[in-house]
């Protein structure tokens, strides 16, 4: 865990259900490990909290037995914590996950469902600008169902006001310390409620509603996934953008070289910028150049001693930063190293998992290739090292674009 900041906001993502209402016949896997457009549903809210800049450390609460598939789902991601187990109720589950977070002490927590995997900026924030003066927010939507109160499931007792009914929604924030203690409390009392307001109030905390969103929606049965899948397509259109770079550097004095933040036992070292990095060098510049926002020497002159010995993991870093500042995500990156020596294939998989560790993405979608220059050119008198790179990423369509093409469409087609 991170030790060295104070965490302010933490998420706990409650997927201990077994939900075996959304799974169809021979799929075990419950419904939170399901795909939805690609991904596991529980995915989408662990990798769209962790998006957010607000969120500090993100924890999610798993069945016991679900391992197997949480492994399948893990992103790579810094703030994304190891999964706890949960218990046997709702209410356990979210209990073993603030007990979890105990060390770290955050000053809020927001707690959320899996089961609902679309969860939007808009709502964090409202959340915790209601935070400020309050012990506890929840989303809502208003009911707008005429409500109906049945004894027997068939005869009507009654008609509810809807005015004073609101649908709750989750993440719901507190005050860490206020709901810890509250839950603590429950466990001696009760293990029937069903959601954590339910235990704020029984506790006797001030809980306020804020407004929700509809796509929060909850999957609960089969027919909800084409409805999410639908919502998810409506988003913010996504376009893909593609970006090379092209690096070289000298052999020099030296016993190892460093690619992709592997060190590589050589007869040389490399020479050149920071720690001369050539793969993680040549990856910030094809991220750089898919942003059209310059390249590693704009960011990090080459004349500043600051940057001097620098791992060139900084560099990385930053610019997959960028992508992630600017609400895209990286598609894929495609490495290639072009020498003579050292033997690059045996240092593949290292280099393929840690420049997936310093992007937070997976290391499926990362390729790193290794060939030679069959002894031809500055490569194959082993002057010298060359690296290629590719990225793919996606950003969100900016408004201004949409604007342009709309006015470029002639009427009347
Ligand atoms: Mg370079």
């Amino acid at each position: 865990m991170h030790m060295n900041n104070p965490v302010n906001v933490a998420v706990i993502v409650v997927a201990g259900g077994s939900g075996q209402r959304a799974a169809e016949q021979g799929d075990a896997a419950p419904k939170q490990y399901r795909h939805l457009c690609g991904e596991p549903v529980l995915a989408h809210s662990l990798s769209r909290f962790a998006r957010m800049r607000d969120v500090d450390v993100i924890l999610p609460v798993i069945g016991a037995g679900h391992e197997k598939w949480y492994r399948r789902t893990a992103l790579e991601n810094r703030k994304i914590q190891p999964p706890v187990i949960g218990g046997g109720s709702r209410q356990q589950s979210c209990f073993a996950g603030l007990e979890a977070l105990n060390t770290l002490a955050p000053r809020f927590v927001l707690i959320h469902d899996a089961a609902r995997p679309l969860v939007f900026q808009d709502t964090l924030e409202r959340i915790l600008a209601a935070l400020q003066h309050h012990q506890g927010a929840i989303p809502v939507l208003p009911v707008t169902d005429t409500i109906k109160k049945s004894v027997d499931g068939c005869r009507i007792a009654q008609t509810v006001n809807r005015n004073h009914l609101w649908a709750a929604q989750t993440p719901q924030g507190f005050h860490y310390a206020d709901i810890l203690q509250a839950h603590r409390s429950a466990q001696e009392q009760t293990t029937a409620l069903t959601d954590d307001s339910a235990v704020a109030e029984w506790a006797g905390l001030d809980v306020v509603l804020v407004a929700g969103d509809k796509r929060t929606q909850k999957i609960t049965t089969a027919a909800d996934f084409g409805r999410l899948a639908a919502l998810l397509s409506n988003e913010a259109p996504m376009e893909t953008r593609v970006g090379n770079g092209l690096d070289i550097h000298p052999f020099g004095n030296g016993d190892r070289v460093m690619l992709g933040g592997i060190p590589i036992p050589h007869d040389a070292g490399l020479q050149g910028h920071s720690d001369a990095d050539a793969a993680l060098h040549v990856l910030t510049d094809a991220l750089l150049g898919a942003l059209a926002e310059g390249d590693i020497g704009t960011h990090f002159p080459p004349s500043d001693q600051r940057w001097k010995g620098e791992p060139s993991t900084t560099f990385l870093s930053f610019a997959a930063g960028r992508v992630a500042a600017r609400g895209g995500r990286i598609i894929h990156l495609d490495l290639t190293i072009n020498c003579e020596a050292p033997r690059i294939n045996p240092h593949v998989a290292a280099i393929r998992n840690n420049i997936a560790r310093i992007c937070s993405i997976q290391p499926e979608r990362v390729s790193v290739k290794a060939t030679t220059s069959e002894k031809m050119g500055f490569v194959g008198r082993r002057e010298g090292l060359m690296t290629m790179a590719t990225a793919t990423i996606q950003l969100p369509v900016s408004t201004r674009d949409e604007d342009l093409s709309k006015k470029e469409q002639p009427d009347n087609v």
